[in-house]
């Protein structure tokens, strides 16, 4: 159920396992994170983050926003802290059910996921809206630093919000991307 990334240096203390429901797979999470974070992704042989308007790969190919959130799972009676990933399709019946029943998406929310194939979107059900969850897990930089060890990108500094991480790190997705895009023509060729 779980796919562990590791990384070299430093970064590794930011890094988290991106938390995988296998196809008939379930599973229970809760929400650390004050909020998701949407980010807009291209598939160049491997997932690559979209710099935005100067990107190479867009008008090319096809992009897609992934919501990211820091969540704990209850691992042989241990709580351990896993990235959620899921994509506009999830997060839009998500949203519907949390309207239906009142419930706001916040720290301390449990979510039960849960994937009918390996082709179907990832099913998230809101429950209990008041379980426990950890201040520093809940702290934006959190989620910030995992999704920057994840696509190669600065990780925040002390003081760091969404939008002045965003501001830094855009030249460098963008930096990657055109490193990627000579790479990925020269596969695209000899394949
Ligand atoms: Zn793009």
């Amino acid at each position: 159920m779980f796919v562990h990334q590791s990384f070299d240096g430093t970064r590794s203390a930011f890094s988290l396992s991106l938390l995988k429901v296998s196809a008939g797979g379930r599973c229970d999470c809760v929400v650390q994170s004050s909020s998701p974070l949407w980010l807009d992704t291209h598939w160049v042989g491997r997932q690559i983050l979209c710099p935005g308007e100067e990107c190479p790969f867009c008008g090319n190919l096809p992009s897609r926003s992934q919501g990211y959130l820091v969540v704990t799972v209850d691992v042989a009676g241990e709580t351990k802290p896993f990235l959620l990933e899921f994509t506009g399709t999830s997060a839009l019946r998500f949203d519907e059910r949390l309207r239906f029943f009142e419930i706001e998406l916040k720290p301390g929310l449990e979510i039960s996921l849960f994937r009918k194939s390996k082709r179907s979107p990832l099913v998230m059900e809101p429950g209990a809206a008041d379980r426990a969850f950890d201040p520093c897990l809940a702290d934006d930089r959190r989620l910030l630093n995992a999704i920057a060890v994840i696509f190669g990108l600065p990780l925040c500094a002390a003081k760091s919000s969404r939008a002045t991480w965003a501001v830094e790190s855009m030249p460098v997705a963008l930096s990657l991307c055109r490193t990627r895009e000579g790479k990925f023509s020269a596969e695209m060729c000899s394949a």
